[in-house]
Order: structure tokens, then sequence, then C-alpha cells
């Protein structure tokens, strides 16, 4: 069979340890076999980042910039231990952050939902995914321990001389204060980067604050939120999809006791908790997909997993591993649908779906990694390898490919 054609280049950036090792399988077991694949390719491993002095993250995110889709395999986040590791110059920032900060995007995780891996919540019938803020607010914080007695004041100084002042509260003993910001730009960014997912996804978006509490502040979100919602809802209407805004209690409410399917707009404190709580629920981090989305229509996909060292030093000793390569898998096929869909290639776009059907078959049937096997409902799963899974994927797309 010819292999299918592409147009523009996908930037592909590679990355470190047990989630390399899988790159290159997932490439040569289920891309080039079928691809003509037509690539940017940027590396970063961590040997190579230092090597450049982190410019080769530079140069991938504004090669993402530039041809608009991108796919990015794990990479390790320098700490200490991995500074001594690899005899780093120097404790270069994460990539993801430096890459977020090029495309001034917004993240959105959702899980894959597979027969035979159920969610915690019997009735999530259909993913929910998380667009999470990723800007401000306690990330962003500045503190102060009160040693005792006193007055506690919020004060804005203009760049004209426009003072305001805010009592906070007047201390009778030691205590605590914190001060948090957020902007209004960093906010409609936000708000448009998930209207805009919801339209591409055909999803419902809900977005919550605190706005009876925090009158000013959350409001404030909502109001954006609300006049961006205004500029999408003829689109929506055609669409058939809905904004829905209510308070954060009433949103984890619902959601517990709804089939799934939304798209869910967090701040950002809301983000990092509900989003830890949606893929232990829904399973495994190992089957949650991850994409980078900006405001002006740039996509990065990635898995939301981490390069599971553990996984590489049994690697590196010659020892057998049963690694999930699923998200990795989804977020190639994600790209490369994306890049279909751009460049008016259905062939590319077909292909993406195929190989998702093809790895959801695998597991269906019973041949899973070692992840799975553990919570799986299937009866005698059987566990396979690393390599031993890709395989059996590419097995059932040939398959499929000849019925
Ligand atoms: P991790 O790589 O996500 O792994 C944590 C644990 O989750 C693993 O030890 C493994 O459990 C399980 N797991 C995760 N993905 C799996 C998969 N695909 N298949 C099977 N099991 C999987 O997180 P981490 O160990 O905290 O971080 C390792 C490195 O990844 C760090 O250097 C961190 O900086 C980096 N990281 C990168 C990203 C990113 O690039 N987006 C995100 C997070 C972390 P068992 O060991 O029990 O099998
Ligand atoms: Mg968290």
């Amino acid at each position: 069979m010819a292999k299918i054609q592409m147009k523009t280049p996908l930037v592909e950036m590679d990355g470190d340890e047990m989630t390399r090792i899988l790159w290159q399988m997932i490439k040569d077991e289920l891309i080039l076999p079928f691809i003509d694949l037509k690539s940017e390719y940027y590396d970063l491993g961590l040997k190579h980042r230092d090597e450049t002095d982190d410019q080769v993250t530079l140069d991938a995110a504004y090669a993402n910039k530039k041809y608009g889709v991108s796919v990015k395999c794990a990479t390790i986040t320098p700490n200490p231990a991995r500074v001594r590791e690899y005899g780093l110059k120097e404790m270069w920032k994460s990539p993801n952050g430096t890459i977020r900060a090029v495309l001034d995007g917004t993240v959105f995780r959702t899980p894959i939902i597979v027969k035979g891996i159920e969610p915690c919540v019997r009735n999530w019938k259909c993913p929910i995914t998380i667009a999470r803020h990723a800007y401000g607010d306690v990330y962003k914080n500045a503190e102060i321990r009160v040693p005792g007695k006193g007055e506690a004041k919020l004060v804005f100084t203009g760049e004209d001389g426009t003072r305001i002042e805010e009592p906070i509260f007047s201390f009778d003993g030691p205590g605590v204060i914190q001060g948090i910001h957020n902007t209004d730009k960093s906010i409609e960014s936000f708000a448009r980067s998930c209207f805009s997912y919801a339209l591409d996804q055909k999803k419902d978006l809900w977005f919550a604050t605190k706005d009876t509490i925090s009158k000013t502040y959350d409001r404030q979100f909502k109001e954006i939120f609300e006049t961006v919602a205004k500029s999408y809802r003829e689109r929506f209407e055609a669409a058939g999809i809905s904004y829905f805004y209510t308070l954060i209690d009433d949103a984890v409410a619902r959601i517990m006791k709804s089939e799934g399917g939304m798209i869910w707009a967090c701040k950002n404190y809301d983000g990092d908790v509900f989003s830890d709580m949606l893929s232990s629920s829904f399973g495994s981090l190992a089957m949650m997909t991850s994409v980078l989305i900006s405001p002006d229509g740039n996509y990065e996909y990635e898995a939301a997993h981490g390069t599971v060292q553990r996984h590489y030093y049994r690697h590196l000793k010659g020892e057998e591993t049963s690694t999930n390569s699923v998200a990795t898998i989804f977020a190639w096929t994600g790209a490369l649908r994306k890049r279909g869909e751009l460049d008016g290639i259905k062939d590319l776009m077909d292909f993406a779906d195929r190989l998702e059907e093809a790895t959801l078959k695998t597991i269906e049937g019973g041949v899973m990694t070692g992840d799975l096997c553990r919570i799986t409902t299937i009866p005698n799963p059987k566990q396979v390898n690393s390599l031993g899974f890709i395989q059996a994927i590419r097995k059932k797309l040939e398959e499929q490919m000849e019925a």
C-alpha cells in the first residue's frame, strides 16, 4: 500500500528516558510504515538541551508557532539530582514551561476511555476534559508571616500615581497574609482558548468560580468569560453546544453526577486539584492525553505523564519493561489528525482514527501493559512488554487496513 503523503512538516520534539524508547518504537512500528512522515525534528532530550544551552527548546517552540502543530515526547525537568546525574551546565527550566511561555497557551487534558478500564465514578460514560488556567493566582503569590499585632492593607500604586487601598485585617496576634493577582489579558486568552477548543471538539464548555464570595477577583473571571461567550454565541448555536457557568461547588456536585463529555475550564488551583482527581478516577496517568492550544491556534500534543524513570532504569539494566504507550500514541494521532485537518489530507485524519481504534481494540481484546492489567475488569488479561504491546497494535492496524 502506498504511504500517506503530507504537505506541511509536523514539529517533532523528542524527549527522555523510557518515553524516548517508546517514541522510537511508535515511529518504527506505527507511523513510518504507513506515512511518508514529513517532520522537523528537535531533540529535547536533556543531554542535547544542555549541549545547546537549551536553545533547542526555544527553536522547537518557535517552529511550533511557525507550522502550527507539534507532537512532544515527555522530557525531564531538571532538579538538583538531575544536574548531578547528567552533569548539567545549569538547572535548565521545564521545557513545557518554556514552550507554554512562547505559545501562551492553555493545556487541555482528556482521559482515554476504553472498555475494560472503568472509571471509579460509575455514571461517567464520556471523557471529561480539564482546561487549567496556567497563570497567576496562588502560583504567583506574595506571602507574609505576620509576627504579631498590626494592620494589613492591600495597596496598589499606579504608574500615574493613583493609589488604591483596601484594609485586609487588623491582627491581634500572629497570622498569615497572601497576595495574589491575575491579568485581564491572561484570563481573556485562557477564555478564548477554551471557547475555541470547545468549538473544535463540539463539546459543551463549563466554567466555575466563587464569585459570590470573591466579588471582584472571581467576578472578573466570570465577566471576561461572559464577554468571550457573546462573541462565540452564534458559532456555539450552530455547533449545537453550550456554555454553562455556575459556582465551583455546584460544578463539582454536578460533574460527579454527570455522564461526562464536557470541557471543564478551571482556574489555576481548581485545575491543579481536579485534574489529579480526574486522572486517578479514570484509571491511569498513562491513559491521559494533553494538548496545549494557543489563542492564535497553535497546537502541541503530548502524553500527560512523565518520562517513567523507574521503568527506564530497569530497561537500562536489560530487564523487560511493560510501559504503557497509549497516551504517547494518542499524542501522535492527535497531531497527525490536526495536521490532516489543516492541510485537507483526509487520509491522514482517517489514519489517526484507525490507529486509535486499533490501540483501543488491542486492550479490549485483553492484550495490555502491566499498569492496565492491574486495574482491568477484563478476565485473564495478557500482559505484554513495551514492544509487544506496540506490535500487537500494529497487527490490529494491519488487519483493519486489509479488511
Ligand atoms: P511519571 O514519569 O509520570 O511516572 C510516575 C509513575 O507513574 C511511574 O513510576 C509509573 O508507576 C506510572 N506511570 C506513568 N506513566 C506510565 C506509563 N506510560 N506506563 C506505565 N506506568 C506509568 O512521573 P515522575 O516519575 O514523577 O517523573 C519522571 C520524570 O518525568 C521527571 O524527570 C519529570 O521531570 C518528568 N515529567 C515530565 C513531564 C512532561 O514532559 N510532560 C510531565 C511529568 C513529569 P510505576 O513505577 O509504579 O510502574
Ligand atoms: Mg496537581
